[in-house]
């Protein structure tokens, strides 16, 4: 039997890699300039974790989870989702004790048991960031921006931010009883999903992505028109704070968000090229009783996670060129002698903090052009039987194509300034 990776996961292969690699160095950067700080929570947490917070009625919770007992038998999942895991440790860790703001960021991968198909997996990685203990409509207007500038160094164009309140433990349940006598004269034309719904999460019809369904809830009353006044300040300065930075945005009443933990300001990032149905890069929203939910002290929160395959499936090509690193020398040897040298030079010019190639097997002078070539190396150093009887080596530009000879007690000291007097 062969052995194949599970359906809905891919490897990241080396040449895909490096776009990864940069998107986190960019996240990195840009990140840490508004003061917030990595976390690398653990990737499987005790099943009631993500059932209380992302919640039952879910579609998360309700289909996709990846849960399992373990040998000690105690119920296990996969994280979904980002920010269970980083709650349950800012209140393991006591972190609201240690400063009033906590702003944290995590990368890794998710696990849902989802259809396969463009954009969708079932492990996939996400990017995330969560900014707690500020009730301040400014936080919010300054995580957004904060992903805006982020996408805008990504080089990322056609994106759309738009935002959505969701109402607070106050008007939501009013608004959520509104809602369900104007659903109710449409449930047979709603599909099945969203007559499941109906009763235990009627919000979610409203982001429904059956296209009837869509219809249908456009027409139904607005959560804007039902905020109570705080909500309805709070939103309105949202929006104040992200005009001051020429943020743009949209409201789009019909976001809802798929977890049951969100509230007041939530919003969707959207790609307006290429995605077609998967078009959501970002999304998230303040979640205000979630650590309170888990037993921690009243701590409002805002968040956001992004999915990093559909994000790197829409960087613009310019910004792709020139990530693989180029070897700054192969060493191209020739002969028995020459081949017992390669190694120790190698070690040599590696050790000032070179990136040497070589060919571990030798061979011919043209083979080993032509993998120096392959590999875009920018130097070739060229040593054969008469460069060890001269202690002269032979070192070749191979963009300008012109050489030189070096004295091999300089070596390294003219290596590098060859390769300095290129940048
Ligand atoms: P969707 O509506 O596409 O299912 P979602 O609302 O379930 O998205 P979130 O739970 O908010 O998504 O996760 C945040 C981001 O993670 C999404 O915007 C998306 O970019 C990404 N994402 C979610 N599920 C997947 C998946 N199965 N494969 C790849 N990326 C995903
Ligand atoms: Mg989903």
């Amino acid at each position: 039997m062969k052995i194949k990776s599970i359906k809905g996961v891919k490897d990241i292969l080396p040449g895909e890699i490096e776009k990864w690699q940069w998107v986190e160095s960019v996240a990195h950067r840009i990140f840490s300039r508004y003061g917030f700080k990595e976390i690398r929570p653990p990737i499987f947490e005790y099943t009631d974790l993500f059932k209380r917070s992302i919640g039952d009625t879910t579609d998360i919770v309700e289909k996709e989870m990846y849960t399992f007992k373990d040998k000690g038998g105690e119920e296990i999942t996969l994280r979904p989702e980002g920010t269970a895991s980083v709650v349950r440790s800012y209140i393991e860790h006591k972190m609201h004790g240690q400063n009033p703001l906590t702003k944290l960021y995590y990368f890794g991968p998710m696990f849902r048991y989802e259809r396969p198909q463009a954009g969708r997996f079932r492990q996939f990685y996400q990017i995330g960031v969560e900014a707690m203990g500020s009730p301040s409509p400014a936080i919010d207007a300054e995580v957004m921006t904060m992903l805006i500038e982020f996408f805008k160094e990504l080089g990322l164009r056609n994106l759309e931010l738009q935002i959505n309140s969701l109402g607070c433990k106050e008007c939501r349940p009013q608004y959520r009883e509104t809602l369900k006598s104007a659903i109710k004269p449409h449930l047979q034309e709603l599909c099945t999903n969203c007559n499941q719904r109906y009763e235990r999460n009627p919000l979610r019809i409203l982001d429904c992505k059956v296209e009837r369904d869509g219809e249908i809830a456009k027409g139904l009353p607005k959560i804007k028109d039902h905020l109570c006044s705080q909500c309805e300040q709070d939103f309105a300065q949202v929006q104040k704070f992200l005009d001051a930075v020429n943020t743009s945005y949209i409201v789009n009443d019909q976001i809802v968000r798929g977890l049951d933990y969100y509230n007041k300001t939530t919003f969707e990032v959207i790609s307006k090229t290429g995605l077609g149905s998967q078009n959501a890069v970002c999304g998230g929203g303040r979640y205000d009783s979630l650590v309170e939910d888990f037993d921690g002290p009243p701590t409002p929160g805002f968040g956001f996670a992004r999915g990093r395959e559909r994000l790197i499936s829409i960087l613009p090509e310019e910004k792709l060129q020139g990530l693989e690193q180029r070897p700054d020398i192969y060493l191209v040897c020739l002969g028995e002698e020459a081949q017992k040298l390669a190694f120790p030079i190698t070690h040599q010019l590696r050790a000032v903090g070179l990136y040497v190639e070589r060919e571990i097997e030798g061979g011919s002078m043209k083979s080993q052009m032509r993998k120096a070539n392959k590999l875009a190396s920018r130097f070739t150093l060229i040593i054969g039987e008469n460069e060890i009887k001269s202690k002269q080596y032979v070192l070749k530009n191979m963009d300008g194509g012109e050489q030189w000879e070096i004295a091999a007690d300089t070596l390294t000291e003219e290596v590098q300034s060859r390769l300095k007097s290129l940048d």
